[in-house]
């Protein structure tokens, strides 16, 4: 039985989907102004464990990632240079999802965007007004007002803050000590980028696209609604607001918030020059995917500390792993029942509670320095990396090929070694290296391994 804490009540609930084996999934996606951070990125990689284990646990996932394409940011820019606001975000667009590719992070069912939704937004936005949850300022702005439902602040526990009923924000972005009413539809110049509404000429809110973006793809009660703890307030709650004042029906059974990843211990931030993406991980010569097992290192409820340090750590643990698993059968059979009792059986409950990763991963290396025979380990760690994605079937019995440049070098390095020469053999060692392999002294003499040392 899968258990997973819910934010709406606090607690760690069981997880019973609405349709069984069907699970709707709606994960917060980005705003394509920009590229994405190594922090947004931890939060698609939690959210990517959790469609595997609800798949490993034989549900059905329709996930949506949507794509935020209107928002003040991408106006201004898009309105500075000139250009339509396709050209500010395509490109990270297409880079946003390639980054999920390296992260081998599944592919979405559906990455609705903002601005093929605009329609159906201004008729919900119609039907809250309808109901007098809304209402039109003189401008032809409308605004939530958050007084006419009651529940406001359920999700962020808001009850112990004032409410400031009437009192309005027309940003996308505001304090979270602003408990105000905010915008379904911003009012805009009519030389400015925005569309045609009943009220006139604007663009929608921030939180309206995911009310709409979510009910349209998943229906008006789905299972989970995802994204990180920032969004809690005031993103999540008043997606809330605008959608069970609507429907007058719950919204999503679990609100599941991913904590977030500092770096140096501290939040990142452009101004204090760590604000790192996924391509500098790389230009350090780092593999995407030793940042996701950087990631599967911490629960997705604890802050996840990031130093080159702990990169150089997982990038290590994961050529480690490698190099173990080439020497093992790729035609696996079946794992005996002990090795699944034992180990998978341990892995899985880990990953069902709450989403353990760590202590899974944990049981994984149990697993590996196991002296079962490596043929049921082979079985065994495939279906583990079902859910930890670290395409270990790349590596499973492909045993390394040296090519014979290598080969000779290293005898060369070998001899130099025995006579004492150690100058040459390290000059020798860098020669190797430069041609992408290392080598490792072993009491069997020297093992060659495929450099993924950031040089
Ligand atoms: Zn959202």
């Amino acid at each position: 039985m899968l258990k997973l804490y819910n934010t709406l009540s606090r607690k760690v609930e069981d997880f019973v989907p609405i349709n069984t084996p069907k699970v709707g999934l709606y994960t917060c996606g980005p705003t394509v102004y920009n590229f994405v951070h190594i922090g947004n990125l931890r939060t698609y990689i939690f959210e990517d464990i959790l469609q595997r284990v609800l798949e490993a646990d034989s549900y059905e996932v329709n996930r949506v990632i949507n794509i935020t394409d209107i928002e003040d940011k991408i106006i201004k820019k898009a309105e500075e240079e000139r250009v339509s606001i396709e050209v500010i975000t395509k490109p990270y667009e297409q880079a946003f999802l390639e980054n999920l590719q390296k992260l081998n992070i599944k592919s979405a069912n559906v990455y609705p965007r903002a601005t093929e939704h605009i329609g159906k937004m201004i008729k919900y936005i119609e039907v809250l007004i309808e109901k007098g949850l809304a209402y039109v300022e003189k401008d032809g702005s409308v605004y939530f007002d958050i007084s006419k439902f009651p529940e406001y602040g359920k999700l962020s526990q808001l009850d112990k803050r004032e409410i400031k009923a009437g009192a309005r924000v027309k940003a996308d972005e505001y304090s979270k000590e602003d408990v105000v009413d905010f915008a379904l539809w911003k009012a805009v110049g009519s030389d400015e980028i925005g569309y045609d509404s009943p009220w006139g000429k604007g663009r929608p809110g921030w939180h309206i696209e995911c009310s709409v973006m979510s009910q349209e793809y998943l229906g008006d009660t789905f299972d989970i609604h995802a994204g990180a703890v920032d969004l809690i307030f005031p993103h999540h709650e008043n997606e809330i607001a605008q959608s069970e004042g609507k429907t007058g029906k719950k919204f999503a059974n679990f609100f599941i918030e991913g904590e977030h990843l500092l770096v140096d211990g501290q939040k990142m931030a452009k101004s204090l020059g760590n604000f790192f993406t996924l391509k500098d991980i790389e230009a350090k010569g780092f593999d995407p995917l030793a940042f996701r097992y950087l990631v599967l290192t911490a629960h997705y409820r604890d802050k996840l500390n990031f130093t080159w340090e702990s990169l150089q750590a997982a990038q290590n643990a994961l050529n480690n792993l490698r190099e173990i698993i080439r020497d093992w059968p790729s035609s696996v059979i079946a794992s005996p029942e002990g090795v699944r009792q034992s180990y998978y059986q341990k892995f899985m409950s880990a990953v069902n509670n709450d989403l353990n990763i760590p202590q899974a991963l944990a049981v994984m290396w149990d697993m590996v320095k196991s002296d079962n025979p490596t043929s049921a380990k082979a079985k065994s760690i495939l279906e583990m990396d079902k859910i930890l994605g670290l395409k270990l079937d790349e590596y499973l019995g492909k045993k390394l090929e040296i090519p014979e440049e290598v080969q000779k070098l290293v005898n060369q390095r070998e001899q130099a070694r025995k006579s004492g020469d150690f100058k040459k053999s390290d000059e020798l060692r860098h020669e190797i290296k430069k041609l992408g392999f290392e080598i490792e002294d072993t009491p069997q003499g020297p093992k060659i391994k495929i450099d993924k040392q950031p040089s």
